[in-house]
């Protein structure tokens, strides 16, 4: 059963909640924001409103922000938040204890057909919705930082969440604004995560390896169109953030990013990380730098997730590309850019550092062997990730199922 989205409850007033509440208020939905305590609503309220009067200013709202605001309502009072709520989205912080108790106080408390979603970034939704009798009333949104700006939002299955409810979520998505995408199992990281993992932790293998330097990475990966270094977006995020996940996730952390861990250079926020804050300019590196880096290296294991991805069903090419671009800035899909370098290329060098190294790492997918088994090595010969010509008659079982991927 498809369910009709009038009003919302946003549970958390802090970065993600205030945000999110923001922009389901600018577009037409009646609100509640609830946090724990009041004075954290009324701080999550006061940054709605300076949000709200920035974009006023700038001309980039349809309706005044006092219109806006009218639509919001805020309480400490959780049955209150969700109790007439059609759509409950969830922006606690990210321990599985607390997004389990929050779901079974929902459970209780919301009504039959209310779509129950979590903003986690990085949590199993099958796991949080185990602590409702209703896991297929429970979904992924996973709005990105910050929510204002940031077009893209993950709508993520959990193993019992129903086809009507992540297409509701979806439609939802788009209703306000930004531009879903779909994951269709909870693999850890989702999508964007997942792809964006070897970007950061294969130059940090290369410099604990004494095989680059932080410089150079960060050079060489902006000359390919990257916004930003690796080593520049873990100073950026916070170096422990990725850091934790991995450890959660039982992957390994290449040396660098544990000494910085542990010597508490955390990147920005403390003033120094990979490049000093303080003291320094910050990332200091300059265009041509990294000549001689091997950016091959990192793309071929940023295909590769994109590539297992595909091949378990968790996202089209689309998809992940939409992802990429929208979620990290990414200058093209690691998908489209696989298929321009040619998958075949991409899997040769997988196997040659596989069998240098030793290291599980590079194993390739298995969707990768079989589209170069199929000669689907990309642009040049037709079809890859994506097809490319329109009359072909190719008709193997992994284009067929690209065809039918509409996303
Ligand atoms: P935050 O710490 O800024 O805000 C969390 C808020 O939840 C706090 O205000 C806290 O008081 C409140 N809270 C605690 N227990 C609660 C409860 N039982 N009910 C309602 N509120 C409660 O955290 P955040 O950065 O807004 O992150 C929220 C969620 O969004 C996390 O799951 C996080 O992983 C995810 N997320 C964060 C980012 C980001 O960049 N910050 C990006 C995407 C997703």
């Amino acid at each position: 059963m498809h369910t009709e989205i009038d009003r919302v409850a946003v549970l958390g007033a802090g970065s993600m909640g205030h945000g999110i509440t923001e922009v389901v208020a600018m577009a037409g939905y009646e609100v509640t924001m609830r946090d724990i305590e009041a004075e954290i609503v009324a701080d999550g309220y006061e940054n709605v409103e300076w949000s709200l009067q920035k974009l006023g200013e700038s001309d980039r709202l349809d309706d005044s922000p006092e219109e806006i605001l009218d639509r919001i309502e805020t309480t400490t009072d959780l049955e209150a938040a969700v109790e007439e709520a059609d759509l409950v989205i969830e922006a606690a912080p990210e321990q599985m204890a607390i997004k389990q108790e929050v779901f079974g106080e929902v459970d209780d408390a919301a009504p039959n057909g209310a779509i129950l979603a979590s903003n986690t970034s990085s949590l199993s939704i099958t796991e949080i919705a185990s602590a409702t009798d209703r896991p297929e009333s429970v979904v992924g949104t996973h709005f990105f930082n910050p929510v204002v700006k940031m077009d893209l939002v993950e709508v993520i299955y959990g193993e019992a969440t129903s086809e009507e409810v992540a297409e509701d979520a979806y439609e939802f998505v788009e209703s306000i604004g930004k531009t879903p995408i779909y994951v269709r199992r909870d693999v850890n990281g989702f999508v964007v995560n997942s792809v964006l993992g070897p970007f950061m932790t294969e130059p940090a293998w290369m410099v604990s390896n004494e095989e680059a330097t932080i410089r150079e990475a960060d050079a060489a990966m902006t000359d390919r169109g990257y916004p930003m270094g690796p080593f520049e977006l873990g100073d950026l995020t916070g170096i422990d953030i990725g850091y934790h996940v991995r450890e959660e996730a039982g992957v390994d952390n290449p040396p660098i990013i544990e000494e910085k861990v542990e010597a508490g250079d955390l990147g920005r926020k403390t003033g120094k990380g990979y490049y000093d804050y303080e003291d320094g300019d910050g990332p200091d590196y300059e265009a041509g730098q990294g000549e001689g880096f091997d950016t091959l290296r990192v793309e071929a294991r940023i295909v590769n997730e994109a590539a297992k991805l595909v091949g378990q069903d968790v996202a089209t090419p689309e998809a992940i590309d939409t992802g990429m671009q929208l979620g990290t800035g990414f200058p093209e899909g690691p998908c489209r850019r696989a298929d321009r370098m040619g998958l075949d290329i991409v899997l040769q060098k997988l196997e040659d550092l596989q069998e240098t190294t030793g290291e599980e790492r590079y194993e390739p997918a298995d969707y990768l062997r079989e589209l170069v088994a199929n000669r689907e090595t990309g642009e040049e010969v037709g079809g890859g990730f994506f097809e490319y010509d329109e009359n072909s008659d190719r008709s193997s079982g992994a284009a067929d199922r690209k065809a039918g991927s509409a996303e």
